[in-house]
């Protein structure tokens, strides 16, 4: 009786064993196709995955193409970052991306033009919208392509392209194999006076450059407080500058005849939106192949300077200020649009150019260069055409993880970088 019970035992365990030993054959087979002998393979009835489709959604991209950080090494996270990018670019096959790390003199302009004559094919600034600028600078107009890990208190730009700004997964998932879009960016030239002398110098404008009021609020926020309360702080320097004294200026949009006028600030936009949903250009585009001039004048005191935010507030919600009225107001805005703008002011006045002081100038010239940045941008849903600023605007607002491996994947796969 015991030998009939202990047998039905054995035979039952030895079944067991039997099911959980083909089982995972078959699991490490389906996987792996060199794991497990032919002869096996043919006995259990494995079929193993053909090797495109391991790579379909992981290892999508057919690009092997080698990219280049380049990092400001102040912000936190950098090192994780590159780990990131190390297993990246590994579980896809790609070249080990390089790293490059910028310093006091040089906000990344000199790196990135080092990492393209290293080889790079894609260019990525990690950091804030000075190392975007830095970088922008170096690879517009040169065919490589640019992507951003936006890591800044403002981010101004990589907002207005709706990036993502804090899922680190998704954004290297657009640098490697997000789509392209061919985005305008600004050269600014600045003349100065030095010693009877005319100096003239030029400045990549990604997002907006002012001169007046504008660049006075700048230069006088407080950096410290620019990281505790981000842009919240601009507006706080500018209640100390609003008794100032209004400036001179005539303005020449595309060599049309200059027209003199005073006003608090002009400014030079490549996007329409500031931080804090303010639209001071509703309708400005970065793939128009255009630069919008916006001239702001507040006239007496407080009552003007109110009647002033208002306006750039209506105009967010999508109300534009009458022409009429416009001579009756306390303060106007006045648009225009064109290629290039001419700038020349009565007496010197401080200008900036995203958000970074320059110093004195009395004119500037501003010129648009067309579809200079093939900028990495989240992949659209539909496959072809492509990316329009609708589609990256749909892409990104519907949800934030876009098409690719899932973070779970690559974390899986870790390999020793
Ligand atoms: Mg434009």
């Amino acid at each position: 009786m015991l030998a009939i019970i202990l047998g039905s035992v054995g035979i039952l365990l030895g079944l067991f064993a039997l099911i959980i030993g083909v089982t995972t054959t078959r699991h490490i087979g389906k996987r792996d196709p060199v794991a497990v002998p032919n002869i096996w393979r043919k006995v259990l009835r494995i079929k193993s995955r053909p090797v495109h489709h391991l790579s379909q959604d992981s290892v999508h991209t057919e690009r092997r193409e080698r990219i280049a950080f380049i990092a400001n090494p102040t912000k936190d996270g950098i090192a994780e970052l590159r780990e990131l990018s190390m297993r990246a670019c590994s579980i896809r096959y790609m070249p080990e991306p390089l790293w490059y790390f910028t310093t006091v003199e040089d906000s990344g302009e000199g790196q990135a033009r080092q990492a393209i004559s290293d080889g790079a094919d894609v260019v990525v600034a990690v950091g804030g919208d000075g190392t975007v600028r830095g970088v922008a600078a170096a690879v517009a107009g040169t065919g490589t392509a640019m992507g951003i890990l936006p890591m800044g208190t403002g981010n101004l730009f990589a907002r207005n392209l709706d990036l993502s700004l804090s899922d680190a997964p998704a954004q290297m998932r657009t640098i490697i194999e997000g789509e392209e879009a061919e985005i305008d960016v600004v050269w600014l030239y600045v003349e100065r006076h030095h010693k009877a002398q005319t100096e003239r110098e030029r400045h990549l404008c990604l997002v907006i450059a002012g001169a007046g009021f504008d660049a006075e609020m700048v230069a006088g926020t407080d950096d410290k407080l620019k990281h505790r309360i981000g842009w919240f702080a601009y507006f706080l320097a500018a209640i100390k500058f609003t008794s100032d004294a209004r400036m001179e200026a005539s303005v020449s949009v595309d060599d049309s005849k200059p027209v003199m006028s005073q006003m608090r600030t002009v400014m030079i936009a490549n996007v329409g939106n500031l931080p804090g949903g303010i639209k001071l250009i509703p309708d400005a585009s970065v793939t128009d192949g255009e630069l919008d001039v916006a001239t702001l004048d507040a006239r007496a005191g407080v009552v003007g300077w109110t009647d002033l935010f208002g306006t750039v507030m209506a105009q967010g919600a999508g109300v534009k200020q009458p022409e009429v009225f416009k001579a009756y107001r306390t303060s106007r805005i006045d648009l225009a649009r064109g290629k290039s703008v001419d700038i020349e002011m009565k007496q010197p006045q401080k200008i900036q150019v995203d958000g970074e002081f320059l110093g004195t100038g009395t004119a500037i010239r501003a010129e648009v260069a067309p579809g200079a940045l093939k900028m990495r941008v989240p992949k659209a849903n539909k496959a072809s055409g492509p990316a329009t600023e609708a589609a990256i605007v749909e892409v990104y607002g519907a949800d934030g993880a876009v098409s690719g491996e899932s973070p779970e994947v690559s974390a899986s796969k870790v390999v020793d970088a």
